[in-house]
């Protein structure tokens, strides 16, 4: 069975009429990195935001399965507890509230969902120190509230922090922010690369090719109007990169 299985998908601005996704059909395999490209405006973001379950959209048709169970019907921390992450979910600072309170909070939460018992606080240090030894991360960052005056690069670092403390079992990604330098999406890439695993997808979503040097996808799915309009290998992102998306928007419509 697919991971996550997106069918005929419609959605909307909550506050108005027109549609943005227009019958988006996607599948996504277990332990797949897929990349989404598309031109601006396409509905990228959206897709990202609909499947996390923001409030501001609402779903109008389709149905988004993960492991066979639709989760659009779940309130978003019901998604984030049976293993759906959106990177760039908490870019919020959050002043006096310190990292180490919130990352805990963030895993008792999911453990809560799933009749788990707290994580104990010497098991929860081991867990987060180790983890953000291996991402760079220093302890100081640590004692810091959440993201308050923290540099684009931490921030990024931050967020592969809560993806590698939460385990999640579909990953995605929106490089909403195409001004991210390189040292940032090399962060990005390495987090990714060092958490790729047979049991855990990715859905990289990008504008651009460039973060594709550093995360290879297994497959790419180009998004135009609201819909998955074709899908490749890794060397459809290279075409796109040389030709641009007139063309194959062109063909589609
Ligand atoms: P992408 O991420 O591919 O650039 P988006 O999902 O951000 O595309 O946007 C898809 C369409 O929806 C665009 O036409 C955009 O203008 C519109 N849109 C998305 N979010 C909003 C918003 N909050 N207010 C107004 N229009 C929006
Ligand atoms: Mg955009
Ligand atoms: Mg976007």
């Amino acid at each position: 069975m697919s991971l996550l299985e997106i069918k005929n998908l419609t959605a909307k601005l909550a506050d108005e009429d027109k549609q943005i996704l227009n019958g988006l059909n996607l599948t996504i395999e277990k332990g797949q990195v897929a990349a989404i490209m598309g031109p601006n405006g396409s509905g990228k973001s959206t897709l990202s935001y609909v499947l996390a379950g923001r409030e501001d959209y609402e779903v109008t048709g389709g149905e988004a399965l993960l492991d066979g169970e639709n989760i659009l019907e779940l309130a978003a921390d019901e998604r984030a507890a049976k293993g759906l992450f959106l990177a760039f979910q908490y870019p919020i600072e959050i002043p006096g509230v310190g990292q180490m309170t919130f990352l805990k909070a963030a895993i008792n939460a999911q453990r809560k969902k799933n009749g788990l018992d707290e994580i104990s606080t010497p098991e929860f240090i081991k867990l987060v120190n180790g983890k953000a030894k291996e991402l760079g991360i220093s302890p100081d960052m640590l004692k810091r509230s959440v993201n308050v005056g923290f540099s684009g690069g931490e921030k990024k670092r931050n967020e592969i922090l809560q993806m590698a403390l939460l385990q999640p079992k579909v990953a995605i990604l929106d490089e909403t922010d195409s001004g991210l330098d390189i040292d940032a999406l090399k962060i990005v890439a390495d987090g990714v690369n060092a958490m790729r695993s047979p049991d855990r997808s990715f859905v990289v979503i990008t504008h651009y090719q460039r973060l594709l040097d550093y995360i290879k996808p297994d497959v790419v799915h180009v998004l135009s109007g609201g819909r998955i309009i074709t899908t490749g290998g890794p060397e459809l992102a290279l075409e796109l990169e040389a030709k641009g998306y007139a063309d194959i928007v062109g063909k589609a419509a």
